[in-house]
C-alpha cells in the first residue's frame, strides 16, 4: 500500500512539531525517517498510524483519503523500541495474539493460526524458541518476535519506532541487516524512525532527513550521503569539517588556501562555509597546489580499517579530522607533532544566505 502525505503540518500548543510535512512513500518500500531528538519523526509516525490527527494536511493510503480513518481501520502494525510482549504468553502465543483476538468471522481456524505462527517464527528464525516466554530471551530476539507478532495480523503498513533503539551496539547491527533481507522478502510498505545515520543508510530503500518539523532533504541514501542539499544535512550524516571562508567569482578562499567552487561562479565576496568530510581529506608532506593547507599532527587514533588523524591547521586555531584508509596512512607513518599538508579533495561550500 503507497502512502501519500499532503501539507501535513501539527502544533502542540505553541510549538510546531510539524511543519508543512509532504512525503510519498511507494508502496513495498522501505523509508527511514531519520533526524535528532523533537524533529518530528515520530509525531510523523503517529500521525500515518492515526494515533494523532494532523491540524493541517491529509494522509492518503493508495490514493484513498484516510485522515480520518480510525487506527483500527488503517491495517497498520507497530514496532516499539521497547515493546511489551505479554510475559505470561510463551513466543508462540505472542505471535499468535492477534489472530485468535480476531472477530469470529474473520478468525481463522485453530490449525491455520499454528501454520501461520509456525511460518513467521521461521520467518524470524525463532524456531526453537517458540515455547519460551518473553524473560527468557535477548532483547534482540523479543524485538524479532514483537516483529513477527506485528506482521502475523498481515498489515497493509509496518511502522517501526527506533525498533533497536534498547539493543547494544552488535545485536543493532545483526538486527539491521537481518531486517533489510526480511523486507527483501515480505516487502511490506514500512516506515522506520531512527535518529541513527549508520543505521539509516544501511537498511533504508530510502531516507527523508527530518530536522524542526521540516523535511531537509529526502532521497536514496547515496543521494543523502553523497550529495547532501543543506548544511544540516551534510552535518547530520557523517563525519563533516567545517572550514570558514569566503567565495568570490568560484572560487573560495579560507586562510591561505583556495579551491574552485564552480556552483557559486557568480558570488561576490560572500562569507561561507565549506563543508568536507573527514575521509575526503588528503594528507601529504609538500603542498600540491593553493589547495594544500599547512598544519600540524596533533593525534593519531589508530583502531580498525580507518586511521582517524587530528590535525591543527596552522596560523589558526581550526582543527580538523581526517580519515585515513589503513595502507594510506602506513604507508605515511605520520608523527605526532610533524608538520603536513592538508588538502580537500570534494568540498560542498554553503554560504551563508543559503535556505532550503
Ligand atoms: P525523538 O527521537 O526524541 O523521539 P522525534 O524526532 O521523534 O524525537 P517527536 O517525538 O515527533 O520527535 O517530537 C517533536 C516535538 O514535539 C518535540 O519537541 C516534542 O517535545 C513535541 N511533542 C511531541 N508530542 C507532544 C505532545 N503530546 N505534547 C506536547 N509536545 C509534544
Amino acid at each position: 500500500m503507497s502512502i501519500a502525505i499532503e501539507s501535513v503540518s501539527k502544533n502542540f500548543g505553541q510549538f510546531a512539531a510539524l511543519n508543512d510535512v509532504t512525503l510519498k512513500v511507494p508502496s513495498g518500500e522501505l523509508v527511514a525517517l531519520l533526524g535528532p531528538s523533537g524533529s518530528g519523526k515520530t509525531t510523523l509516525l503517529r500521525i500515518i498510524a492515526g494515533l494523532e490527527t494532523p491540524d493541517r494536511g491529509s494522509i492518503l493510503f493508495n490514493g484513498e483519503e484516510a485522515t480520518k480513518r480510525d487506527v483500527r481501520e488503517r491495517q497498520v502494525g507497530f514496532v516499539f523500541q521497547h515493546y511489551a510482549l505479554f510475559r505470561h504468553m510463551t513466543v508462540f502465543d505472542n505471535i499468535a495474539f492477534g489472530l485468535t483476538v480476531k472477530p469470529k468471522k474473520s478468525r481463522l481456524g485453530k490449525g491455520e493460526i499454528r501454520d501461520k505462527v509456525n511460518t513467521l517464527l521461521k520467518l524470524i528464525q525463532l524456531e526453537n524458541l517458540f515455547d519460551r516466554y518473553p524473560a527468557q530471551l535477548s532483547g534482540g530476539q523479543r524485538q524479532r518476535v514483537a516483529l513477527a507478532r506485528a506482521l502475523a495480523v498481515e498489515p497493509q503498513v509496518l511502522l517501526l519506532d527506533e525498533p533497536f533503539g534498547a539493543l547494544d551496539a552488535k545485536v543493532r547491527l545483526e538486527l539491521r541487516r537481518w531486517l533489510r533481507r526480511l523486507h527483501d522478502e515480505i516487502h511490506v510498505t514500512s516506515v522506520f524512525v531512527t535518529h541513527d545515520q549508520e543505521e539509516a543508510l544501511e537498511v533504508a530503500d530510502r531516507i527523508v532527513v527530518m530536522n524542526n518539523g521540516q523535511i531537509e532533504q529526502q532521497g536514496t541514501p547515496s543521494e543523502v550521503y553523497d550529495r547532501p542539499a543543506t548544511p544540516f544535512v551534510f552535518d547530520f550524516l557523517g563525519n563533516v569539517n567545517l572550514f570558514q571562508g569566503r567565495v568570490h567569482e568560484g572560487t573560495m578562499k579560507m586562510g591561505g588556501m583556495e579551491l574552485a567552487s564552480p556552483e557559486h561562479a557568480a558570488s561576490n565576496d560572500l562569507p561561507a562555509i565549506g563543508y568536507v568530510r573527514s575521509h575526503d581529506i588528503e594528507i601529504e608532506r609538500f603542498a600540491f597546489d593553493a589547495s594544500s593547507i599547512e598544519a600540524e599532527v596533533r593525534y593519531i587514533l589508530s583502531v580498525g580499517p580507518l586511521v582517524r588523524v587530528d590535525l591543527a591547521l596552522l596560523g589558526g586555531e581550526e582543527s580538523i579530522e581526517v580519515d585515513l584508509p589503513r595502507d594510506v596512512a602506513d604507508k605515511l607513518s605520520l608523527q605526532v607533532g610533524e608538520k603536513v599538508f592538508a588538502r580537500p579533495r570534494k568540498m560542498r561550500v554553503f554560504t551563508h544566505d543559503y535556505q532550503i
